[in-house]
């Protein structure tokens, strides 16, 4: 038994996902841990929700909450919709956690020790009025370039222009409204990454099996103009793990807090003590000190093309540079974009579906079915509302979910619902099993190299070798001159039925769960043995004639959803 630690990039506290941001990296390792699971190794599946920062604080006061009122709420939310999406983690956690305060300070306290942080002075932004620095985006006002009176201090709505808050003409502080602002010193904490340039070259050097998107996007990093540069860990900012060296204050540090893309990462491990802390583990360290048990653990991240930088520098500096021994990723696997109907998706006008809306129409086996199948690995994918009917009324209904019904019903009504006894195989059932354990270790070798399309492609086209074999032999012919052979016929195709159910649920969870149902199959283990798992069920094995295992997606409905979804959102 092998064991997986698989984390998926922790969606921001901020609001409902798009279906963009699902397929971007928790879609694709709920698949890939549901999939390690069956084939029975032992998993540890974290996500979690990443809740410091700007924006989180923006949103809370436009939601006129506080802002950890807010995070709490808005965790809660996405932890339903996630659970609605079937995303089998075995923790959703908070990086907002007192676990992961503490051990963010404790990482920063062994970065300051191993010499890897460093003091800089900066001029910034304080408002007499607010007692405190402003985030650039706090400070608006009128744009130099283009007269447009709302601007703010990073960069202009309406031209688009990149600002710095000095260039805008009559500043104002967003929180109070106040012009009393002035330029004042600050200190802040910047990690030391380019101390580290070449160890982490080295190290990405050597992983030869990572996708190029992976590699690529980190050597850019890595070496373009002057190279990784140091970046800055703290803020000036009221909500976040505060500023301290492990246990202790940090001196001139007082009242500041981390910056967010310094704790976010930290909540993979933190969010592993709070499964422990919730009373659903016993032992988080095995699974991240290799000095405690983590050596046989290959870790495996998902994620977005736009957090590689992330994950492949600056959280492995925060790891290599603790000099303690954590456990290191041994696979990223990373994602393009997902566009939607000819443009983008649009959290800000409402353009596109977002998960919420999603299970409103329709469950979740239908958008993870279409977005595993559309995942975007070697380039950019698009939704489009024809392709998405067309892929759920061909794949899933026409192909696996007629097949299911053909057979379970023709059964029913020439014989009973019971597998049927008499026959044995043919050169024609023997094809198929033969065809289909080939395609099964196809399949297999796709999910394990997490390769999402082509496992996609792979488990569709062991459906349609059901139906085929179904169209050769026609049972409902060979049954007037031979009922024996069209028995061993049906016994194989029922036979089917669980197969495609525990290889399919990854993919389709529920629709499996109920197949089985339907089968008396639960508990049908990976088929390991293919012609074995054909005959498992055997002469007699009474089952139920499913429901409609998916419905067609109507062009009226069609239309109706595109044009819903346009971007109206509020
Ligand atoms: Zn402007």
């Amino acid at each position: 038994m092998a064991r997986h630690l698989i984390t998926s990039a922790i969606p921001y506290i901020n609001g409902i996902k798009h279906l963009g941001n699902l397929v971007g990296s928790q879609l694709p390792a709920d698949l890939f841990a549901r999939y390690q699971r069956a084939r029975g190794h032992e998993v540890l599946f974290l996500c979690a929700t990443d809740e410091h920062g700007t924006p989180a604080e923006l949103a809370a006061a436009k939601a006129g909450k506080p802002v950890a009122e807010y995070c709490a709420e808005m965790h809660e939310v996405q932890a339903k919709i996630a659970e609605g999406f079937r995303l089998s983690f075995d923790h959703f956690g908070r990086s907002s956690s007192e676990q992961n305060q503490k051990l963010t300070q404790h990482f920063a306290g062994q970065l300051a020790d191993n010499g890897l942080i460093r003091e800089v002075s900066e001029t910034q932004i304080y408002s007499n009025a607010d007692g405190r620095f402003l985030p650039d985006r706090y400070i608006e006002g009128t744009c130099p370039n283009c007269g447009f009176e709302s601007a703010r201090g990073d960069q202009c709505d309406n031209c688009t222009k990149q600002l710095d808050p000095t260039d805008l003409i009559n500043p104002y502080s967003t929180i109070s409204g106040s012009t009393d602002l002035e330029e004042r010193e600050t200190k802040h904490l910047y990690l030391r990454q380019s101390e580290m340039r070449e160890k982490l070259g080295e190290w990405i050097d050597s992983k030869h099996d990572w996708p190029v998107l992976t590699t690529s996007i980190a050597k850019k990093w890595l070496n373009d103009g002057d190279g990784l540069q140091d970046r800055g860990i703290t803020r000036d900012l009221d909500w976040g793990v505060p500023v301290k060296k492990g246990d202790e204050d940090w001196p001139g540090m007082e009242g500041k807090v981390f910056y967010v893309w310094f704790d976010a990462p930290v909540e993979y491990i933190a969010c592993a003590q709070e499964w422990v802390d919730a009373g659903k583990g016993e032992d988080w360290a095995r699974w991240w000190r290799t000095d405690k048990g983590a050596e046989d653990v290959t870790y495996t991240q998902f994620m977005g093309k736009d957090n590689v930088p992330f994950h492949t520098l600056s959280f492995p500096v925060t790891i290599f540079g603790s000099g303690e021994p954590w456990k290191l990723v041994d696979y990223i696997k990373s994602f393009n974009y997902l566009n939607y109907d000819g443009g983008q998706f649009s959290t800000s006008r409402g353009r596109g579906v977002f998960m919420d809306q999603a299970l409103e129409i329709l469950p979740a086996d239908y958008w993870r079915w279409w977005l595993l199948s559309h995942a975007p690995e070697s380039s950019d994918s698009e939704f489009t509302w024809e392709n998405f009917q067309s892929s759920v009324n061909k794949d899933l209904a026409d192909v696996l979910g007629n097949f299911v019904s053909r057979v379970t019903k023709f059964c029913r009504s020439k014989f009973s619902e019971a597998v049927p006894e008499g026959g044995d195989y043919g050169p024609e059932e023997l094809a198929l099993i033969e065809d289909i354990s080939a395609r099964v270790s196809a399949y297999q070798a796709h999910m394990d190299a997490m390769e999402v399309r082509k496992s996609a492609q792979e488990l569709r086209a062991i459906w349609v070798a059901g139906n085929e074999y179904l169209q050769t032999v026609a049972p409902w012919s060979t049954f007037k001159e031979d009922p024996a052979k069209a028995a061993v016929q049906i016994r194989l195709a029922l036979n089917l039925i669980p197969l495609y159910a525990v290889l399919s649920a990854p993919f389709i969870p529920d629709a499996s769960a109920s197949l089985l149902e339907s089968m008396n199959a639960e508990g049908t283990e990976w088929p390991s043995d293919v012609p074995a798992a054909l005959s498992a069920l055997q002469a007699g094995h009474a089952f139920t004639v499913p429901e409609v295992t998916f419905r067609k997606i109507t062009d009226d409905e069609r239309d109706e959803w595109q044009e819903k979804f346009a971007g109206t959102r509020d």
